[in-house]
């Protein structure tokens, strides 16, 4: 039987697995107070307040970079335990946010984090007839972790 290898020293600690646990996680670890926190990302102390109890469970990108870079970490750390977002979305962000993935596959993009939970999307173009017979480009995706599924 073989023995078991130590794990490499950055994951000893285990990250928490909700957003809400996870900067409270980091914010501790680097050692700053919400104020202190609040003051590196821009945000108010509230808003630090919110996360942190699990009132917002979701950032945008933008917000997401200021808030990672804040506490020092890679924003995908925050980006894959923040919980589902398309699920609170209105039908028009909704919309908003496959239009956009659509284009971007058209444009060649073939791997992404899905916009509803984070995990990795499976992105690929079908091409089919439209109904005068032309030969038009579809975009389709689906997430390896949740039921999400773009056809546009
Ligand atoms: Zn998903």
């Amino acid at each position: 039987m073989a023995k078991k290898e130590p794990k490499p020293l950055q994951l000893v600690c285990d990250l928490a697995p909700t957003l809400a646990q996870r900067v409270f996680q980091i914010r501790e670890m680097r050692n700053l107070t919400v104020k202190d926190l609040a003051k590196l990302s821009r945000f108010s102390v509230s808003r630090i307040e919110d996360i942190e109890s699990g009132v917002e469970t979701w950032l945008s990108a933008s917000d997401r970079q200021l808030l990672a870079r804040a506490l020092n970490v890679e924003p995908v750390l925050l980006l894959e335990v923040e919980a589902r977002r398309l699920g609170s979305a209105s039908e028009e962000e909704k919309l908003k946010v496959q239009t956009e993935l659509a284009e971007k596959i058209l444009t060649g993009l073939r791997e992404a984090s899905c916009p509803n939970c984070g995990g990795s999307l499976k992105c690929s173009v079908e091409h089919g007839l439209d109904l005068d017979g032309k030969v038009q480009e579809y975009a389709k995706a689906f997430c390896l972790k949740c039921p999400f599924v773009l056809r546009a």
